[in-house]
C-alpha cells in the first residue's frame, strides 16, 4: 500500500482475551502510532502526538512538574507558551524568563528553549542548557527536524506545533513531543492516556502526508526566505530584519504600528493572517497578539511556496505604503 490506511476506530477486539497493541483510541491508535513512528525517526527519539502544540506543551509541563517547581522560559519565545505558564501559575507552577543565548537560571526545574524563537528568531545556547541539571525542552516548531534536532544537542524533549511546517497545509491542528528517553515517553504517554489530549487519526494521517513533502517544502521556503531577508535588509522602509539563516519564518520592523498596519493590509499575494509554516505565505503585525513585548512595527512573515520574485514584488509594493 502506498498511502497509510486511516483507521478511525476508537476500540479494537481483544487478542486471546487480552488488550492487544491497540485497544482504545485514547491510549493509542494505528494511524497516530504510524505518524509518531515517522516523526520519531526524523527527530531521533520517541514521538507522541497531541491535539495541538499547546496541548503538547501543557501536557509536558504537567506531567514533569508539580506545585512549587519552576520553568525557565526563553524570553521572546512563542507568546502562547508564556500565556500557558501564566495559566498554570494557579496550580503552583512558577516561571521565570531568561535570555536563551546564555545560561539558564540555577533555580530552574525545567528549561524551555525555542529554536528559533517566534517571532524574535534567536537561537538558544544548547550547550549551556544541556549543562543544567534540569530536563530541557526545545520547541523547534519554526526550525523543523530538517534544520534543528534538539535531542542531538543534548535536549531531553523536542516539541513541535506540527500544525505549522510539519503538517504544512493549514488544515491540521496537531502537536508533538519527541522524547530522548523511553522512561520519559512512557510517563508522557501515561499522562496523555489519563488526561485525554491525544491527536485524532484523521489529523495524524494529514501529518503523515505533510511529512512526505517536508524536505522539499522547507528547502524551497528557506531559499525564498533567504532571498527576501537579504532584500529587506537593504530596503529603506525596514529597520531591523530577523532571520536565522534557515527555515521559512522571519520578522522585520517598519516605523511603527500604523506603518505595519498599512503594509500587512496592502499585500496581495501574501495573505494577511496568522500562523506559519503553510504552503501559502502570510504576514501580520504581531502587536495585535503580543502587545508591548514586541516592537509596534514588527511584522512576521511566513514564506510559502509561491514564486520568490512574485513574493518580493508584492512586499516591495506594500512597503511603498509604509
Ligand atoms: N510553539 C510555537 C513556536 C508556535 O508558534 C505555536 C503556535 O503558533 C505553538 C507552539 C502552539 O501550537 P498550536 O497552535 O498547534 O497549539
Amino acid at each position: 500500500m502506498v498511502s497509510t490506511p486511516l483507521d478511525r476506530s476508537t476500540t479494537w477486539p481483544y487478542v486471546d482475551g487480552e488488550p492487544g497493541e491497540f485497544s482504545y483510541a485514547r491510549f493509542s491508535s494505528p494511524t497516530v502510532a504510524e505518524a509518531e513512528r515517522a516523526l520519531g525517526e526524523l527527530d531521533g527519539g520517541e514521538a507522541l502526538l497531541f491535539a495541538s502544540g499547546a496541548a503538547a506543551a501543557a501536557s509536558t509541563i504537567l506531567a514533569l512538574l508539580s506545585p512549587g517547581k519552576t520553568v525557565a522560559l526563553a524570553e521572546g519565545a512563542y507568546y502562547g507558551t508564556g500565556a500557558l505558564l501564566r495559566e498554570l501559575a494557579r496550580w503552583g507552577v512558577r516561571h521565570v524568563e531568561f535570555d536563551q543565548t546564555g545560561t539558564p537560571p540555577a533555580e530552574a526545574d525545567l528549561v524551555w528553549l525555542e529554536a528559533p524563537s517566534n517571532p524574535f528568531l534567536t537561537m538558544p545556547d544548547f550547550a549551556a542548557a544541556a549543562a543544567h541539571a534540569a530536563p530541557v525542552v526545545c520547541d523547534a516548531t519554526a526550525a523543523t527536524p530538517l534544520h534543528v534536532r534538539p535531542l542531538e544537542h543534548g535536549c531531553d524533549f523536542a516539541l513541535h506545533s506540527a500544525t505549522k511546517f510539519l503538517a504544512g497545509h493549514d488544515d491540521a491542528l496537531v502537536g508533538a513531543v519527541v522524547c530522548r528517553s523511553s522512561d520519559d515517553a512512557a510517563r508522557l504517554r501515561e499522562f496523555r492516556s489519563r488526561t485525554g489530549p491525544v491527536a485524532a487519526p484523521d489529523v495524524a494521517w494529514l501529518l503523515l502526508r505533510g511529512l512526505a513533502t517536508l524536505e522539499v517544502r522547507v528547502e524551497r521556503q528557506t531559499e525564498s526566505a533567504t532571498l527576501i531577508a537579504e532584500r529587506l535588509r537593504s530596503h529603506s522602509a525596514v529597520e531591523t530584519v530577523r532571520y536565522p539563516g534557515f527555515g521559512g519564518l522571519l520578522s522585520f520592523d517598519v516605523a511603527g504600528a500604523e506603518a505595519a498596519r498599512r503594509v500587512e493590509s496592502s499585500t496581495r499575494v501574501i495573505a494577511n493572517m496568522t500562523s506559519l509554516g503553510g504552503v501559502t505565505s502570510r504576514i501580520e503585525a504581531r502587536l495585535r497578539w503580543e502587545g508591548e513585548r514586541v516592537p509596534p512595527g514588527l511584522l512576521r512573515l511566513s514564506v510559502g511556496l509561491e514564486d520568490a520574485e512574485a513574493l518580493w514584488a508584492d512586499l516591495e509594493q506594500a512597503l511603498g505604503r509604509a
